[in-house]
C-alpha cells in the first residue's frame, strides 16, 4: 500500500479505466473514474430531460445533486446519483451522446474538480480522466496520458458495449467518440491534452498486460529508486 496519486488522462476507449483499475489493485490504491462522475450528472439531465442546448439547464443539475463513488466488484466504481445507483445506466449510449456538453459547463466542472481533489487529499488513488495530471492533480506523483487510434478505440468500445448489452455499431460508436475527443479536445476550461511532466503511451499495439505492466514497472521503480 503506496500513499501516492497516480493521474491517468486520455481520449474516449484508449484503455484508461482497465489500465487504472488494474494499477490501483496491483499497488493497493484506490481507483476513482472520473468520467463516471460526468455521465452520472448527464444520467440526471435525461431522466429530467434538459435542454443540453442550454447552459443554464446544464447548471441547474449541479443544484441538489449528490453523486457518491464507491468501490465495486473486481475493483470497479460503483456510481451514486441521489443515493441511487446508476452504474449501468451511465453506459447507455444515449449517455454518451450528452456527456461532453455537460462536462465543458464551469459550474459543472467546479463541482467535480472539487470533489475529486477533496477524494484524492489523502493520497492512494489511482484517478482517470482527462484532466487530471493537468487541473485535477498537477502535483500528482506520476502522471499518464494513454492514447490508441481512433479506429483501435472505436473497435475496443464497440466491443465492451457489445459485451453490456447495448444494440450499436462500430460506425456509431466510431462517430461518437470523435464527436467526445473534438469537444473535450477544444473545449476552453481544462480542455484533453497531456501534461507537460505526463508519460505517454500509446496503446494501439499493445495488449492490456503490457500496458499495465510498463506502468506498474514504471511506478515501483521511482519508488525503490526513492525519486518521488
Ligand atoms: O472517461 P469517460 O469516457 O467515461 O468520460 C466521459 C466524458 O466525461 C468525457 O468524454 C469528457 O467529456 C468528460 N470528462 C471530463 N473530465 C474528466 C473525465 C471525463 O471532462 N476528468
Amino acid at each position: 500500500m503506496y500513499n501516492i496519486n497516480i493521474a491517468i488522462d486520455g481520449p474516449a476507449g484508449a484503455g484508461k479505466s482497465t489500465a487504472a483499475k488494474e494499477i490501483a489493485s496491483r499497488l493497493g490504491l484506490k481507483y476513482i473514474d472520473t468520467g463516471a462522475m460526468y455521465r452520472a450528472l448527464t444520467w440526471k439531465g435525461i431522466l429530467k430531460g434538459i435542454n443540453f442546448d442550454q447552459s443554464r439547464e446544464i447548471e441547474s443539475l449541479t443544484s441538489n445533486t449528490v453523486i457518491n463513488v464507491e468501490k465495486g466488484a473486481g475493483g470497479s466504481n460503483l456510481l451514486y446519483l441521489d443515493d441511487i445507483d446508476v452504474t449501468a445506466e451511465i453506459r447507455d449510449p444515449a449517455v454518451n451522446r450528452k456527456v461532453s456538453l455537460v462536462a465543458k459547463n464551469s459550474r459543472v466542472r467546479d463541482m467535480m474538480v472539487s470533489q475529486q481533489q477533496e477524494i484524492a487529499s489523502n493520497g492512494g488513488v489511482v484517478m482517470d480522466g482527462r484532466d487530471i495530471g493537468t487541473n485535477v492533480l498537477p502535483g500528482a506523483d506520476f502522471k499518464f496520458f494513454i492514447t490508441a487510434s481512433l479506429e483501435e478505440r472505436a473497435k475496443r468500445r464497440y466491443l465492451e458495449l457489445k459485451e453490456q448489452g447495448h444494440s450499436t455499431n462500430l460506425e456509431e460508436v466510431q462517430k461518437d467518440i470523435s464527436l467526445r475527443d473534438k469537444i473535450d479536445t477544444e473545449r476552453e476550461l481544462a480542455p484533453l491534452v497531456a501534461a507537460e511532466d505526463a508519460i505517454l503511451i500509446d496503446t494501439t499495439h499493445l495488449s492490456v498486460e503490457e500496458v499495465i505492466g510498463k506502468m506498474v514497472k514504471h511506478v515501483k521503480a521511482c519508488i525503490q529508486a526513492g525519486s518521488i
